[in-house]
């Protein structure tokens, strides 16, 4: 069960999965029309009356040799299959291009999964795109799908013998049973949808794999550097044809560090590397996380991931509790949030802190209240504060630093990131 981005990424390889494949059809079949017309001529070669008397066995073995002159002539198999086995190799290299993308939604899309659990900014993931690339690469890989990628194209040699027996196969009950072009193309057909069916296959296993080991470096980061205490939880797919297994796993909760056991087996997420294939191959499950001492319900967690819909909630806290001005929309929110998460976040204080989310508080703070009596802060003076004054005010046990400028006053947590509020430095009442 993916989220919506993940899902996305998925089906944009798929659709170029198909591009490559219907391509390699195309071109096998065009490139050797000639040829191809010449496997349905057996009976202008061998010519009824010169079969007369001839058992069916000795019929065969003319059609086969029938069949071998054509190759030899025509390398008619021999040059489909390179065809087919180049576009395996550009099918197996994509999968492989496609599964860091998919990997660092995995991981950006588990802080968010954390951060509306726990109501926080979504915006504090700390790896940036390089740092992931180092992590993504020494990232633990299934043996088999080296295997697979190999079969598919990535090793020219085993990917041509496995398409040349196929065709091998097909043209030689084409020649046996004397069919049209048509049929022969029919055949050949089938045998780019097998290697369609392999890549697909492939692809579906590797990127379901990396998007939960993404999601898993995420929820051991909010764990490590931000102490929040969670679950992991498996998600079945929702596949017709899942494995009983897996379906029985559905919502079952471990601790991050712990193994499920999925039929016998100990897994530490679906798609586990370490796990065998015949647990692995197809299967579409996920891992979420559920926060120790937060409610979630069973429809969340299948729904899709609604950020706003997590901002909505704060919003409304805010206004009835007289904290957020009535007159500032839920639309104002949003932009604003997207504002901090644009402007403010990823920002570097004067005296060298990062910023890395902020709290509702803050948001209120931020728009000010009627019935407060408090009027807002510009974002230019928020960030102003932060990047100019430099002797910031720390509080005693070192949770705050309060930076001040003419314009405002803002206070920090450096020891998470996290901005904590916000006041007009003048604190003019409105
Ligand atoms: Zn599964």
């Amino acid at each position: 069960m993916m989220d919506r981005e993940t899902n996305g990424q998925l089906r944009e390889l798929d659709r170029r999965l198909a591009q490559i494949y219907g391509a390699a059809y195309t071109d096998a079949v065009s490139r050797r029309a000639e040829a191809i017309e010449r496997l349905t001529m057996f009976d202008r070669a061998y010519p009824p009356d010169t079969l007369t008397g001839l058992s069916q066995a000795q019929i065969d073995l003319y059609r086969n040799t029938f069949l071998r002159n054509i190759e030899r002539e025509t390398q008619l198999i021999d040059g489909m299959a390179r065809d087919i086995s180049l576009a395996g190799a550009t099918a197996a290299r994509l999968i492989q291009d496609t599964s860091f993308d998919v990997y660092r939604t995995g991981y950006r899309w588990s802080l968010g999964d954390v951060g509306r659990q726990a109501r926080m900014s979504i915006s504090w993931q700390v790896y940036d795109r390089n740092q992931l690339w180092a992590i993504y690469r020494n990232a633990p890989r299934s043996p088999f799908s080296q295997v697979a990628l190999n079969k598919l194209g990535l090793s020219p040699d085993t990917a041509r013998r496995i398409i040349e027996q196929r065709l091998q196969n097909e043209l030689s009950q084409a020649v046996r049973y004397g069919e049209s072009i048509a049929k022969i193309n029919r055949r050949i057909r089938h045998v780019t949808g097998m290697s369609h069916r392999d890549a697909q296959r492939v692809a579906r296993t590797e990127m379901l794999r990396v998007a939960n080991q993404g999601r898993m470096l995420g929820f051991e980061q909010a764990r490590d550097d931000f102490g929040i205490d969670m679950l992991k939880m498996w998600v079945h797919s929702r596949k017709k044809d899942a494995r009983p297994h897996h379906v029985e796993m559905d919502g079952v909760t471990a601790e991050l560090h712990e193994s499920f056991t999925v039929g016998g087996e100990a897994m530490k997420y679906p798609l586990d590397p370490d796990a065998s294939a015949a647990n692995v191959i197809n299967c579409g499950c996920g891992i979420v996380s559920v926060l120790k001492g937060f409610s979630f319900s069973k429809e969340n967690m299948h729904g899709q991931p609604e950020v706003d819909k997590a901002h909505n909630i704060d919003y409304n806290k805010s206004i009835n509790s007289g904290k957020l001005s009535p007159l500032v929309s839920f639309d104002d929110y949003l932009s604003a949030i997207r504002a901090f998460d644009e402007k403010l976040i990823g920002l570097t204080t004067s005296d060298g802190n990062k910023i890395k989310g902020y709290s509702k508080h803050f948001i209120e703070r931020y728009f000010g209240s009627v019935s407060e009596r408090r009027s807002g802060v510009d974002l230019h003076m928020i960030t102003e504060a932060l990047t100019t004054d430099k002797n910031p005010k720390i509080s005693q046990k070192g949770h705050s630093a309060r930076y001040i400028t003419s314009g405002a006053e803002v206070s920090l947590n450096p020891k998470t990131g996290n901005l904590i509020q916000t006041n007009p430095h003048d604190r003019r009442k409105i």
